[in-house]
């Protein structure tokens, strides 16, 4: 071999980014673990027809490569919401120009071999290879070949390719295969087994929960889960003292079967106002929604604060406690 193709074969690696040790990953998207976004779904680590998550829960589905990383709603979705580079590295594939639309109204057959829709494959130091799905159309800075840092912005959130919620799904590969950044090196069904790859500023080291709140507040009528996922937390049209009616309304994600939902509504008082109960669920729920709420009566609502309570019992432990209010003036 001539010395110069001894230095191609050296420079290789460095400009793929494939020497050196393996990074950290830092959260890939700019928003508040567990206030505006949540993670929807884990690595599906069971080779199998089934599927479970590395905890062995059920916070994934069969097939699933990635981690999906859920906003909150719609709104914040169009606000923008950025994508970020989960380590340093270089630039590897980039596709833009994918609709934005909901798999829902387009069909599946629609996103045939563009599933991830607009998308961006970084590769990082130590083999490892991170890939970006479901990004907003237009939205994509980066191109192929380019230097990027640690949480450097690469485009923003979308709902394009196989989607149907606004969410970031992102698959880490390590030597050119599936891994899973939160059981790194885990035998295919093994339970927390292998290595967390997540630095700990990423918020996800730790804080497995089967269940939790995505979105919580009140609203001025019945509560559907299209609708609840139209509007964050702050972002929601306000009841006001003349609404025609006072609903409170949450919607969780992972809960399990056999989870007891209830939501409390108490007025400026400390009355009830209203009380709604649903029955322990049949199944494992990727999402639910439950509300309860009241008629305005001819005087209207009264001034003050409107507190709601929900929880989940879980056999006789309360695995969700949130409390949220609203203030009428
Ligand atoms: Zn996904």
């Amino acid at each position: 071999m001539t010395k110069r193709g001894l230095l191609l074969v050296a420079a290789l690696p460095l400009l793929l980014g494939a020497a050196g040790d393996m990074p950290e990953l830092v959260l890939p998207i700019a928003c508040k673990l567990g206030v505006d976004c949540a993670v929807q779904n884990y690595v599906d680590i069971d080779p199998s027809p089934g599927a479970k998550d590395f905890h062995c829960g059920q916070r994934t589905y069969d097939k699933h490569r990635g981690t999906d990383i859920r906003l909150q709603s719609m709104a914040q979705q169009r606000q923008g919401v950025a994508v970020l580079a989960a380590a340093a590295g270089t630039v590897l594939r980039a596709r833009d120009g994918v609709a934005d639309i909901s798999v829902k109204e387009t069909g599946k057959a629609a996103v045939d071999k563009i599933e991830c829709g607009n998308g961006v494959v970084i590769g990082h130091a130590g083999g490892l290879e991170t890939q970006y799905c479901h990004m907003a159309k237009g939205s994509i800075t980066v191109k192929p070949g380019q230097r990027i840092a640690a949480g450097a912005p690469i485009g923003k959130v979308g709902l394009s390719g196989n989607t149907e919620y606004p969410h970031l799904h992102i698959s880490v590969r390590k030597d050119g295969r599936d891994a899973d950044p939160f059981a790194l090196g885990a035998k295919p069904g093994q339970c927390d087994g292998g290595r967390n790859i997540w630095a700990a500023s990423s918020g996800l080291t730790r804080g497995y929960q089967s269940g939790q709140v995505l979105n919580a507040g009140f609203a001025t009528g019945p509560m559907t889960m299209a609708a609840a996922q139209e509007y964050g937390e702050n972002q929601r049209p306000r009841p006001s003292r003349s609404a025609p009616a006072l609903v409170a309304f949450v919607q969780s994600i992972g809960l399990q079967r056999g989870d007891v939902q209830r939501l409390v509504v108490t007025g400026p008082g400390g009355a009830t106002l209203a009380e709604g109960k649903l029955p322990a669920l049949d199944r494992d729920k990727a999402q639910t929604i439950i509300f309860t709420g009241k008629k305005r009566q001819a005087a209207g609502w009264p001034a003050g604060r409107y507190s709601a309570r929900y929880r989940v019992m879980r056999g006789d432990q309360a695995v969700i406690d949130r409390r949220f209010h609203i203030m009428l003036d």
